[in-house]
Order: C-alpha cells, then structure tokens, then sequence
C-alpha cells in the first residue's frame, strides 16, 4: 500500500492497483481485485486501521478487478457499482459477489468525514466502469479507461475507443488534484491531458489513415505515434494499439462500405 495523501492508498497486486481510502467510520475500498489480493487487503485494513471496511465500490465489471468481492460480503459491506457492471457480473455469472447498492448517472457516498463522487461518463471499458472522486483529499481513481505513463493494454481489448475519448474529454473538465489509475502510473491532471493526446492522435491517425485507403500495414508503417515512443509498452504494443483502433474504426462505422478496397 503506498500514500496517495494521508488517507487514501493505492494498493497494488501484480499489475493492478486498487484504492482504499480511510474514513472516521471505516474504510471504502474500490475494487477487490482477486480472492487473494481481497484476503490479504482485508487482513491488512484490519491490523493497520482496526475498522470496518464499510463499503466496497466496483469499478467497473472485467474479473481482473471485480472478483474477490465475496471476501467483504460478510453482511457488514456494502457493495456498490453502477447499474451496467452489476447487469453484467449477473449475466455472466461471475464468480464474485453482486452489489446490493447500483447508480444511473452519479453517486455521492457520503462515509466518515469523506464524500466520494462515483460518475459514469458512458461507455469505456467494460461495462459500467465510473470514475470515483474522493474529497477533501482531491483524488480521482480511474481504471482501464485512463492510463498514465503506459500504452494502453495490447490491442484495447475491450475499450470502446470514441466512448473513452468523449468521457475523458469530461473527465478533464472535473476538478482533481492527483489521480490513480487501476494500472501504471500515478500523476495529476497534466498527465491525464497527456494521456487523452495519445487517444486522440491514435484514433486521429488511423482514421485518417483509412479514409485516404491505406491499409493497417501502411499506417502502421508510417508510425502516427512516435512522439510518444518515451510511454512504457511503446514498442511492443504500439502496433497493437494501431491494429486496436483500425478494426474499431472500420467494424463501428462500417468504412467497408465506404472503401470496398479495405481489405477488412
Ligand atoms: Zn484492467
């Protein structure tokens, strides 16, 4: 667990990082993450804070940060998500507990002397994956759908790429201070705007790429994303963002039909 401020941590299992935020009446965590990662974190929470966990949030529906939840379903947490990734670890019969507690639009948790803004921006990665504001400390924790000093994951299995430009276009215009993602790298609002160029110039190119009838080989050739080449993952995933992107572009908007010379 390290310090994001005096009490809000990021705790991290592996590639993932989950948030636990101390309050006068117990302890929020977002995200449970695995059955290991969960018993550990509730055994830590215990012997550091001697306080309850009294709510737990979901960030969003993907098991990699979902599971686990049985470990606080004790009858003393109370679990939360939004309405979409509640829907989804129904349908697909996670493997985790269900919320008992789901949201529309936004969802102001007041606990302790902390006041916690969980909002949906639409759809991003995953099903019902929010953004969650934790005041007075100024934290904003985003998971999947924001991320700093790293590539996005691979060929953005399972982003919606417009959904998550548009959402991080309105996240940047919420006030917050720090910000925690669910993977690489801390930072502030900045890196966020950082990030969101990197998206924008990845969705940009490759959709200008096509419409002059380029193939994926030729824009990935012609390298749209160098300027980032300094990001974690750069050059063993930068292709796979590109390849990402133009399968997106060209099944969404159905630019076959457009270009019958597109060759997919
Ligand atoms: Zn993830």
């Amino acid at each position: 667990m390290t310090n994001v401020t005096d009490d809000v941590f990021r705790f991290t299992a592996g590639n993932y990082h989950a948030l636990v935020v101390n309050t006068d009446d117990g302890i929020v965590l977002v995200d449970p993450l695995n059955n290991d990662a969960a018993n550990w974190l509730k055994a830590t929470v215990k012997e550091r804070f001697s306080k309850p966990v009294t709510h737990l949030i979901y960030s969003h529906s993907h098991p990699d940060h979902a599971y686990g939840g049985d470990v606080f379903d004790d009858g003393n947490t109370v679990l939360i998500s939004h309405k979409d990734a509640r829907a989804n670890l129904k349908r697909v019969r996670a493997d985790t507990a269900l919320p008992s507690l789901v949201f529309n639009d936004t969802l102001t948790l007041y606990a302790g002397d902390k006041e916690l803004t969980l909002t949906y921006y639409g759809p991003t990665n995953g099903y019902g994956n929010v953004a969650v504001h934790v005041m007075p400390d100024d934290v904003m924790f985003v998971v999947d759908w924001v991320v700093l000093g790293r590539l996005p994951y691979k060929d953005l299995m399972g982003y919606d790429l417009e959904g998550t430009l548009s959402a991080t276009e309105r996240l940047l215009k919420q006030p917050f201070t720090r910000f925690v993602g669910g993977h690489a790298d801390m930072g502030d609002k900045a890196d966020v705007s950082a990030y969101y160029e990197y998206i924008k110039t990845l969705h940009d190119s490759v959709l200008d790429g096509i419409l002059a009838g380029k193939s994926l080989e030729q824009i990935q050739q012609s390298k749209p994303m160098a300027a980032y080449s300094s990001l974690k993952m750069y050059e063993e995933w930068v292709n796979l963002n590109i390849q990402g992107a133009y399968e997106q572009l060209v099944s969404r908007s159905y630019l076959k039909l457009r270009n019958p010379a597109l060759s997919r």
